[in-house]
Order: C-alpha cells, then sequence, then structure tokens
C-alpha cells in the first residue's frame, strides 16, 4: 500500500510518559484528539521524572519562568480537580512546608523581591539571626563563593554571615513518579490510549499524512502530529526524524545524583516537615521527606565537574557513588552541622535534560507535525501541569496554519492574569539571560 494513503492510527503520539509527555497527552486528549502516549518503560513516570525531587519554587532569575511556576503551583493544589481525579485515585500531595534560598551573588534579593511583589507571591526576608531562630541549628555563615570539599579553603571560617528569603507556599510533591501516572490516568480518562513496555526505534515523514512511528514491538504507530517528549533521551528521539538542525539552542543530558541522609535533631519542628532549602552558597539544595528524612542534591557549582553523558542515557551508571555522595552531604554539613553523614551512599541516580541556557524547549520544529518539549534542564517538573496546556495551545495554533515563529503564541495565566508568550520557550531563541544552572 502507498504510505500516504494508510488510515493514521491517531491524532497524535507522545514519546515519553514522564510529567511531560503525561501531562500533553492529557491536554491533548481534552481537546478531542486521539492520542497515543508511548513509552519503552513498563509503565508512566519510570524516566527521569522519577528520580525528582520534586520541589516547587518560585526563585528564577526571569519573570517569565516566576510567573510560570507560580500559576502551576496552584494546578498541583488542586490536582484532584484539575484531573478530574475520582476520591478512589491516589494522588501526589504538594506539600507547602515553605523553602528557604540562601542570600547569594546569582539571586539578589532586589531581584526577588522585585518578582515576588510584582506577582503577589508571599514571602519573608530573614536576617542571619533570624533564619539561626527559624531553622534549629542551622550556621548562618557565609562561605561563598562554594569551594572543592577536598581543599583546605572549604574549612575556612565564614567571611560574614548571610540570612534567607522564605517562601511559604513553595514545597514540594511527594511522589513525582505516582503524580506521571495520575496524569497518564486523567489522559486515559479523556480518550487517549497508552503504549508502555514499546521503545521508539524509527521515525519517518509519511509526505502530507503525518509520521510513521516504528517500536521494538514490531507495531508501527501513525499521526500527523508527534510529540518528542522524551526528556533525557531527547536527542536520540529528534535525531531519528532528522530533526534539530535548525535550533539555535541544543539540548545535552546531565547526569545527577540526589542523597538521603537523617535529617538533623530540631530541622523538622514538631509534628510538621522543615523548610526545602537552596544554598548557593555552599553549592546544595535539600527537600525533606514527609518520613523525617532530607534529600540532598547539587546546584552545580563552579568548582565541580559535571557529569555530561555523551553517550547514549539506557548506559548512564545508575549507582550512587561515593565522590558525589561526600561533595553534596559535606556541603550540606557545613550549613547544618548536626548533621550525621552515613557511612553508605543511599540515594537515587537521575539525568537532566539540559538546554544551553537551562531554559526548556516548547516548540514547533522546521518538520510538520513534529513539536518538541524538551531540555527542561533539571527545573520543571514543577511546571508538569501548565507545559501541557502550552504544548495544546502551540499544537492547536500550528496545526491550523499560525506562524508559530513569526507571532508566538500567547498563554493567559489564570492566577495572575499575566501573559506568557510561549515565544520564550524557542527553539530558535537567543540564550536565556539566566543563573546558567539548574535554578534557571
Ligand atoms: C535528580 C533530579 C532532581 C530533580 N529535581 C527537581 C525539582 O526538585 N524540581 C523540579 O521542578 N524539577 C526537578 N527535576 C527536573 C524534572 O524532574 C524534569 O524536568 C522532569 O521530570 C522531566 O520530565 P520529562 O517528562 O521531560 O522526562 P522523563 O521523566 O525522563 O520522561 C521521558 C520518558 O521518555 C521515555 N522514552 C525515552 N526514549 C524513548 C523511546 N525511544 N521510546 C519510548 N519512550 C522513550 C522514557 O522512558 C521516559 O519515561 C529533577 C530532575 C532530576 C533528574
Amino acid at each position: 500500500m502507498n504510505a500516504d494513503a494508510m488510515a493514521p492510527t491517531s491524532d497524535a503520539i507522545v514519546i515519553g510518559a514522564g510529567i511531560v509527555g503525561a501531562s500533553t497527552a492529557y491536554q491533548l486528549a481534552k481537546t478531542g484528539r486521539r492520542v497515543t502516549l508511548v513509552d519503552k518503560a513498563a509503565g508512566p513516570g519510570y524516566g527521569s521524572s522519577s528520580a525528582s525531587s520534586g520541589v516547587i519554587r518560585f526563585e528564577y532569575t526571569l519573570p517569565t519562568s516566576v510567573i510560570v511556576a507560580w500559576e502551576a503551583s496552584h494546578m498541583w493544589a488542586d490536582l484532584r480537580s484539575y484531573l478530574g481525579a475520582g476520591e478512589d485515585e491516589g494522588l501526589a500531595r504538594f506539600h507547602r512546608n515553605g523553602k528557604i534560598m540562601v542570600d547569594c551573588p546569582a539571586f539578589p534579593r532586589s531581584v526577588l523581591r522585585a518578582h515576588f511583589d510584582d506577582i503577589g507571591i508571599d514571602y519573608e526576608e530573614w536576617d542571619a539571626d533570624e533564619l539561626e531562630r527559624r531553622i534549629a541549628g542551622i550556621d548562618a555563615g557565609r562561605f561563598h563563593p562554594p569551594k572543592p570539599i577536598d581543599s583546605e579553603a572549604f574549612w575556612d571560617e565564614p567571611d560574614g554571615r548571610v540570612g534567607a528569603v522564605y517562601t511559604p507556599q513553595a514545597g514540594f510533591i511527594d511522589d513525582p513518579r505516582l503524580a506521571c501516572e495520575n496524569f497518564a490516568n486523567a489522559a486515559r480518562r479523556a480518550g487517549a490510549r497508552a503504549c508502555y513496555r514499546a521503545a521508539v526505534t524509527q521515525i519517518a515523514r509519511l509526505g502530507r499524512s503525518g509520521w510513521r512511528v516504528g517500536l521494538d514491538t514490531g507495531q508501527c504507530l501513525q499521526a500527523p502530529v508527534v510529540v518528542n517528549a522524551a526528556g533525557p533521551w531527547s536527542p536520540e528521539v529528534n535525531a531519528m526524524a532528522g530533526v534539530g538542525a535548525e535550533f539555535a539552542i541544543a539540548t545535552r543530558p546531565l547526569r545527577q545524583e540526589v542523597h538521603a541522609v537523617a535529617a538533623p535533631p530540631g530541622f523538622n519542628p514538631a509534628g510538621s516537615i522543615g523548610p526545602c532549602v537552596a544554598d548557593q552558597d555552599l553549592g546544595y539544595y535539600l527537600r525533606p521527606e514527609p518520613s523525617g528524612s532530607l534529600l540532598v542534591g547539587g546546584t552545580e557549582p563552579e568548582c565541580d565537574a559535571l557529569e555530561w553523558v555523551d553517550g547514549p542515557v539506557d548506559l548512564v551508571n545508575l549507582n550512587r557513588t561515593a565522590e558525589l555522595f561526600d561533595k553534596q552531604v559535606t556541603r550540606a554539613g557545613r550549613r547544618l552541622p548536626g548533621l550525621a553523614i552515613p557511612p553508605r551512599p543511599a540515594g537515587v541516580v537521575g539525568v537532566y535534560d539540559v538546554a544551553t541556557d537551562w531554559t526548556p524547549i516548547y516548540d514547533k520544529t522546521d518538520a510538520p507535525g513534529f513539536f518538541v518539549a524538551i531540555g527542561t534542564s533539571g527545573n520543571q517538573f514543577k511546571n508538569g501541569p501548565i507545559i501541557g496546556e502550552f504544548m495544546a495551545a502551540i499544537i492547536a495554533a500550528v496545526e491550523s496554519g499560525h506562524d508559530h515563529d513569526a507571532a508566538p503564541v500567547q498563554y493567559t495565566g489564570r492566577v495572575t492574569g499575566r501573559t506568557v508568550d510561549l515565544g520564550f520557550y524557542s527553539r530558535l531563541r537567543s540564550p536565556a539571560p539566566n543563573s546558567g544552572t539548574v535554578s534557571g
């Protein structure tokens, strides 16, 4: 049979059932499209989303990123009705335990204040005394810039004191993998079908009929629209489709570890959970677990080498390493001297899908019908719900003939009423002038 004459199996194929793909499938299915959500794993959320710390915060360098994170946080806060989930479905939970951003040059208080005042985000400014009063056992010394932990300078006395900006409505999603399942279930209720344990191995353009997507199961899917939501594997998927030549922003996988340690005495106030902490003064972040332990990750301090992945993502070493464990946990221990450092690393290994400017690409491509939701740069789990809305808006406009490159689609936030110019996420943009790290 002539390939062009073959009937499409769906209106849209979404490759990847992480938070980005599951959310995109949900929003596309809600608009009446027949959607197929494909993932090579056994179910939704087993890629980088499952390793996510799930922190929801509002400190970004650029105002658009702050508005988007704030809007998305309200979707998480009302997840059951947002997804139309029944009372019997267990949902991932948004814990609003608050977050502190320790003073650091990359995020001056003047910038945070300007964003938060403008958008209406609650915050408190703490000086060093208040920081020590509010977080039991914390050392408010200033250590910036972060130093290698095996250097003598790391143990130098602090050269001043730091305070912090506290955002009480920040927090974390306690089960990022379950959140993906919740979005995939919502997509199914809206009519999408899911295809798990099915790796995409071939993508071919079929003239005007769209795309044929070959799976390792031997099955072939066909649709006019394909969305690459393959997270850190997204460069491999773009390469299969032969797209990306025009991109001004590249993406590259970066290996990461997050370590689990017991919280020091007093960190979690009686009956509640202590705040998440971002500490670029020392180069780590932490977020509490509902169980009372802490997850400790890194903020890519300049003094540490990064583990870029230049081979296949499937070959990344998924074992925790003593070296990274020592780095991250020792940094956290400098701030929280009561932190007991366990003898063996515990935690998870994950991979970021890092864009040149640590800002994602949510966009069309030069290949008709091929869209990308990639480059989430270690900081987009929090935006999972709204990313689906962005992609559905871009796809609807482009498929009805709109030139999104020349006149980017505009999205209006339901909480702030602010307009988000989706050209912010263009593949053709000049690199965004942000912190150049996971903080965005
Ligand atoms: C350690 C770590 C900590 C993080 N912490 C935070 C945080 O605190 N806050 C925050 O906002 N963000 C955080 N992030 C970032 C956030 O988790 C990611 O931005 C987000 O989860 C990316 O989702 P995704 O759907 O794009 O990718 P993924 O979840 O990786 O989904 C991609 C999916 O594509 C599938 N796939 C790939 N190739 C193929 C193929 N050929 N065929 C079929 N399926 C395929 C994979 O199996 C996978 O399920 C963190 C990330 C990591 C790794």
